[in-house]
């Protein structure tokens, strides 16, 4: 059976010396992920719009994601104090954001570094960032399924590895690269 899901379709003007067309972009509603980039001229697009096949150049991208649903969740990422400048690429960065870029959550770029979203508490400086993670969508009902990291920290007792678990009562293994 074809799945359905509910996205969206950009259409942008390319511009440049070198190109003489359209970018059609397609996005998954749920997770956000770009898939589908087709690159083609106006004079494919307007003879497909007519009916028929062109030529075109596509790329794509995350494509095992669609119709998985994004998360997101704000924390205070609190660094050492008299640092002023602070980039998300630099070691002790890197470090510190570790501790919080597990069970899939990443950063939102632009989040350090940014005055905006800079804060003291007392002597100690933190970033307010957001995080963003993808979880798959629930065989049964289609929802948004919950991480479970399992009870058993060295996973040894049946039932203690990390599940994906609906409302619904519906569970699933964690795979690799699930996350
Ligand atoms: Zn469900």
């Amino acid at each position: 059976m074809t799945k359905e899901y509910q996205g969206g379709v950009r259409f942008a003007y390319l511009d440049g010396p070198a190109v003489d067309g359209i970018e059609i972009t397609v996005s998954d509603g749920n997770s956000g992920i770009e898939f589908l980039t087709i690159k083609l001229g106006y004079a494919e697009f307007a003879r497909a719009l007519g009916g028929g096949e062109c030529d075109a150049t596509f790329s794509t991208w995350g494509i095992d994601r669609i119709g998985w649903h994004s998360q997101s969740k704000t924390e205070r990422v609190y660094f050492p104090s008299g640092k002023k400048l602070l980039r998300a690429g630099d070691i002790e960065v890197r470090e510190i954001l570790a501790l919080f870029e597990v069970e899939g959550w990443s950063v939102r770029s632009g989040d350090i570094g940014n005055m905006h979203r800079r804060g003291m508490e007392g002597s100690r400086l933190f970033y307010t960032c957001v995080f963003f993670r993808l979880v798959p969508p629930c065989e049964d009902c289609g929802a948004a399924m919950e991480y479970d990291p399992g009870e058993d920290e060295d996973r040894q007792a049946p039932g203690s590895a990390p599940q994906w678990h609906c409302a619904c009562g519906y569970s699933q293994p964690v795979e690799a690269g699930d996350l």
